[in-house]
């Protein structure tokens, strides 16, 4: 799971929240019914103060204090209502106390006595030794005919307590539900909102600079998300604009150069060959020549590989024999081989049919049999192999035990204008065009070219083509 992904982090967002919302709802809620639940107890308890007071206590003069107590017992029946009842003379010694209840919840006797007060009615919560409490209102009475009274009345907090307590067992067993529905609910809450996300970015991944004319989804949903796209796919069409103009200035560029190179290449060979010329000066002719000869090469390839970014008509496809292609022009080019008497062999099986540019594959041949041979010493050895693979590709391999490439450097070498050491290949068409143009012809045929080499021991350039389906095709001689 990735943490700081947004969808993680909505999620603990969301059910942070709603789980702090639940929490503090609960417990002012807690705390309020805590609140009014023992101010009505207290409240009722109060009424009866009251109540003793007015009836009894008024009048205790004409009745006795017997008469209070026993009406007290006979009328409120504390220990059966589990209330504690106590009334106090001014003296501080009791005319009445309830005896305990029947539930012996708590001993009267052990409640101790109220505090002096200035008020008339006051109340408290008084805690017993046994760890139980009691809500206790008390009432100064005042007697006719003189003396007043503390009448004390007050209840057990259990029910309350039991009450609260069953409150609280239900938030915490709700908690987990709360929190589980907030996770869930945000996943497929935020899941759904960051399901265009997902569409754009996957979309995203496929647009390279061979199909910068797609576009990215727009979820027509009026949010961000399609203001996102509609941005994004705004910078992809200038990006595609500005792409076009600058294969579009190569393509134009390299063409308008061809012509005059061709002149001026023409005037020099006549120059190198003008007999009236002094030799130095047909020696500089000469070096001249192969400047612009490297040059040409470098503007043919450019060319070349501006065609191919273009995407050529397929019209000249054929059904061919790769293997023949292979074996044709590496006897064509057995002449530069010889020159550094490096040994190729060839290995091919009786037919590996491709379908393509005939000459465009053949130039793939002839890059990669150019290269392995430049950078083969003297007396190395070339070895080309044609072959099929998994009956689905034709597999043309060209190994060489020249001097290699870098580990660091092989990831590199199909770029444009790449080479490994810029004084390696100083020689005429040594520009690093040479395996990006094999790279396009690949891909324009549906393949692909990859590289293993180690530095000292050789390379191996392995492309891999499409076999074609049908296998009568015509096989075109050279
Ligand atoms: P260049 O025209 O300069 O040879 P390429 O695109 O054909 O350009 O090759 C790019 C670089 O890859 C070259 O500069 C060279 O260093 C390296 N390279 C290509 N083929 C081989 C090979 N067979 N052996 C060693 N190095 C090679």
């Amino acid at each position: 799971m990735n943490t700081r992904s947004i969808r993680f982090r909505l999620i603990a967002w969301y059910a942070g929240l709603l789980t702090a919302v639940f929490v503090l709802l609960g417990g002012v809620m807690f705390l309020r019914l805590r609140d009014y639940l023992e101010n009505n107890l207290l409240e009722s308890q109060a009424r009866w103060a009251r109540k003793i007071a007015e009836t009894l206590l008024v009048n205790v003069k004409q009745t006795g204090e017997a008469f209070v107590a026993s009406e007290v017992e006979k009328l409120y029946a504390p220990e059966l209502s589990g209330r504690f009842i106590r009334i106090t003379r001014k003296d501080g010694s009791p005319l009445y106390l309830s005896g305990p209840p029947s539930d012996q919840s708590f001993d009267p006797a052990d409640v101790p006595a109220a505090a002096a007060s200035p008020q008339r009615e006051f109340t408290r919560k008084q805690l017993l030794p046994d760890g139980h409490a009691l809500l206790i209102a008390a009432f100064r009475a005042a007697a006719n005919g003189g003396g007043s009274y503390l009448i004390e009345v007050g209840a057990p907090t259990l029910a309350i307590e039991t009450m609260l307590h069953h409150l609280l067992l239900l938030l915490g067993l709700g908690l987990p539900v709360v929190m589980l529905v907030a996770v869930a609910g945000g996943y497929v809450l935020v899941k759904r909102a960051l399901a265009p996300v997902d569409q754009i970015a996957g979309k995203a991944e496929v647009i390279t600079q061979h199909n910068l004319s797609e576009r990215l989804p727009v979820a027509r949903t009026g949010d961000e998300l399609e203001r996102l796209s509609v941005s994004l796919n705004h910078m992809i069409t200038r990006l595609d604009d500005a792409f076009q103009n600058s294969k579009r200035f190569v393509a134009d560029a390299s063409h308008e150069l061809r012509t005059p190179l061709t002149v001026l290449r023409g005037e020099l060979e006549n120059l190198v060959q003008d007999a009236r010329l002094a030799p130095d000066q047909r020696d500089r002719a000469g070096s001249l020549l192969e400047e612009v000869e490297r040059l040409s090469k470098i503007v043919e390839r450019l060319f070349a590989l501006s065609r191919l970014d273009a995407g050529e008509a397929q019209a000249e496809w054929v059904a061919f024999d790769l293997g023949e292609l292979a074996v044709s022009t590496a006897d064509q080019m057995a002449l530069l081989a010889e020159d550094k008497k490096i040994s190729v062999t060839c290995d091919r099986p009786a037919r590996v049919p491709v379908q393509g540019d005939r000459a465009r594959l053949k130039q793939v041949v002839v890059n990669l049999l150019d290269n392995a041979i430049k950078y083969t010493p003297d007396g190395g050895a070339v070895h080309l192999k044609v072959a099929t693979s998994n009956g689905a590709h034709a597999v043309l391999e060209v190994a060489d035990t020249g001097v290699g490439i870098p580990a660091e450097a092989v990831p590199h070498v199909f770029e444009r204008f790449f080479r490994v050491d810029q004084t390696r290949s100083r020689e005429p068409g040594g520009a690093g065009l040479g395996l990006s143009i094999v790279k396009s012809i690949c891909s324009a045929h549906g393949g692909e070219v990859d590289v293993e080499s180690v530095v000292g021991r050789g390379s191996r350039f392995t492309v891999q083509l499409p076999l074609a389906k049908d296998k009568n095709h015509q096989v075109n001689p050279t």
